[in-house]
């Protein structure tokens, strides 16, 4: 059900991001990552819109693969995790999906399974190592043997080897070049197509543009890495949310705001009483101080954040609010990331909260 915040999706930003994507990555195949909804943004929607544009998708599970089939999506499908059963392989069959192999038995199960004739006979699959993420994929040393196994098999039409890096938002971070040799090593002893490189890995490593980039967050126009914006970056951010003043409220110095009576002031003060919170994805956690823009101007967030609710101080505004005026809590001129630092988060967490609803 809609509420007084409204969260809109500028498709022509997310147009511009993916321009962003083609210069960093040469002549890359893309992945666009549209797991978690899109990062909020509506998987079907960004899913309809980029269809043409890139030359597969990736999904963290089965079940958002079978959603975009069911509504007629036809691009390649990447399962990040892979199937979790052999149900779920069935399916990969059944709706042509690429799932990552990333464990033994997944290796074992897709070697074994028997599947009805009427179905596709052979899939693409993608082999993860783990090149120093200690998440999914399988050791370097087995990397080699199990790709024997399964180029050996019908049942596969092809093999793709993959990884993922574990600290790609700090460009100097030590690990990012061991991650890189690794998968390097790996990559040239099996001679196949391969992909490495996430958003930061796009935008701060060269190197690590292989055959297949997969850009996730900066597709949305959020910043990946932790020491430049995503307007240094040239991003344009995606989602804009959006909401009305609705109360206007005069304080005596001292008088206390909120649940908690967390923020009070030493002056006199004007408080505008903005209908959003975190049961629309506003952080809860976000500070006194945090960027609120009410009509061109940035006034600071005060108090505790509500359900439904934030206070905003607005004494300083030189054109003041008035009940009804348009807030925005992140879009064009607060971005998504300054929110998510000031609570202690990062932008993909917001917008995956602020658009579940879509
Ligand atoms: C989510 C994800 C991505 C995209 O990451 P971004 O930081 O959003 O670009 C790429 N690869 C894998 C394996 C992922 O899980």
């Amino acid at each position: 059900m809609r509420r007084s915040a409204s969260v809109e999706i500028d498709f022509n930003a997310l147009k511009h991001n993916l321009s962003v994507v083609r210069q960093f990555s040469s002549n890359a195949k893309i992945v666009a990552v549209i797991k978690a909804n899109a990062y909020g943004h509506g998987m079907l929607a960004v899913a309809d819109y980029l269809m043409n544009s890139v030359d597969a998708f990736a999904v963290a599970c089965i079940q958002e693969a079978e959603y975009l089939r069911s509504k007629g999506v036809q691009v390649p499908l990447i399962i990040l995790q892979g199937f979790h059963s052999e149900d779920q392989l069935k399916q990969c069959f059944e709706l042509n999906l690429e799932p990552v192999c990333h464990q033994h038995w997944q290796v074992d199960l897709l070697l074994q399974v028997k599947v009805s004739k009427s179905l596709s006979k052979s899939l693409k699959a993608w082999l993860k190592v783990d090149t120093g993420m200690h998440r999914l994929g399988i050791s370097a040393g087995d990397a080699a043997s199990v790709f024997q196994r399964l180029s050996n098999s019908n049942s596969i039409d092809s093999v793709y080897l993959m990884s993922h890096f574990a600290n790609a938002d700090q460009p100097e971070h030590a690990s990012n070049s061991q991650q890189l040799l690794a998968f390097n090593e790996i990559e040239k002893a099996l001679n196949i197509e391969s992909s490495l490189a996430n958003s930061a890995a796009i935008l701060s490593m060269p190197d690590a543009v292989k055959n297949w980039v997969r850009p996730g967050i900066m597709l949305y126009g959020a910043s990946p890495l932790s020491n430049k914006t995503a307007a240094e970056l040239g991003l344009k951010p995606v989602m804009k949310l959006h909401s009305k003043v609705i109360a206007i409220n005069s304080l005596n110095a001292g008088e206390a705001v909120g649940y908690g009576s967390l923020w009070s002031s030493d002056r006199d003060t004007q408080i505008a009483v903005i209908s959003v919170g975190y049961g629309d994805g506003y952080p809860r956690h976000a500070q006194a101080g945090t960027p609120v823009l009410i009509k061109n101007e940035i006034c600071p967030l005060v108090g505790r954040v509500s359900m439904d609710m934030i206070t905003v101080d607005i004494t300083d505004m030189r054109n003041p609010a008035v009940i009804g005026d348009s807030v925005e809590l992140w879009g064009d001129t607060v971005a998504v990331d300054e929110v998510a630092k000031s609570a202690s988060t990062i932008g993909y967490e917001l917008l995956c909260n602020a658009g579940k609803g879509l």
